[in-house]
């Protein structure tokens, strides 16, 4: 099964992408975590995407579908595919089509996270991870059992992404609706939307999902 996991930044899309790669095996084809990979290793990409990301702009659509046909290549043909953070504008709505018929793949399902974006700066601004196993926490919502440790692995480095600060957020957001909210319709003329309440408890939001796959 191959899905996308559609919804403005801090709609839970890497939360919810991770627990089904727990339960089902999937792979998380996230290029957002792509493209913070690159720049920490100043691979060209990285240091071509750098700046763009600070502003919370958008990358090259030639830089992430690249990135995203280089992983599919990587995975055995019949693991699962979650892209999350990708498709971001039409072009790469047309790219992922080509990228996926020519690895004889389709898409099966696209879930929306729908979000009140009031909400969103609140839920990003506060979250960190674990820099050791990438562990997610938020210093509102879920900071970790015993402080200063992750509950998973223990380690006690945390770090936060550059731009998840109230400025560049506004931007992403800006980006999101201009660019990647008008790629729905496609895919809902394709009769393949499913949309979940985004705002619902975690657990409810990973069964909502659940359901929308089994439909
Ligand atoms: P994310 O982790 O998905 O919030 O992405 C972080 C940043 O990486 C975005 O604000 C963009 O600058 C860049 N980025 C991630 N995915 C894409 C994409 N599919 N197209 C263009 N830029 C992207």
């Amino acid at each position: 099964m191959n899905i996308i996991l559609l919804g403005p930044p801090g709609a839970g899309k890497g939360t919810q992408a991770q627990r089904l790669v727990e339960r089902h095996g999937m792979r998380q084809l996230s290029t957002g975590d792509m493209l913070r990979a690159a720049v920490k290793a100043g691979t060209p990409t990285g240091l071509e995407a750098k700046a763009v990301m600070e502003r919370g702009e958008l990358v090259s659509d030639e830089i992430v579908s690249a990135l995203i046909g280089d992983e599919l290549d990587a995975m055995g043909p019949s693991v699962g595919a979650i892209f999350d953070g990708y498709p971001r504008t039409a072009a790469q709505a047309e790219s992922l089509d080509a990228i996926l018929a020519g690895r004889g793949r389709k898409l099966d399902h696209v879930v929306e996270l729908e979000v009140n974006e009031d909400a969103l700066v609140e839920r990003i601004t506060g979250r960190f991870t674990c820099a050791t196993c990438g562990k997610g926490y938020h210093d509102k919502f879920e900071q970790p059992k015993v402080p200063g440790v992750c509950d998973k692995c223990g380690g006690t480095e945390f770090k936060r992404r550059p731009d998840d600060n109230a400025e560049t957020v506004r931007t992403r957001m800006a980006e999101y609706r201009a660019k990647t909210a008008p790629i729905l319709p496609i895919y809902e003329a394709r009769g393949i939307v499913a949309k979940v309440d985004g705002m619902a408890e975690m657990d409810d939001v990973t069964a909502a999902i659940e359901a929308a796959l089994k439909s």
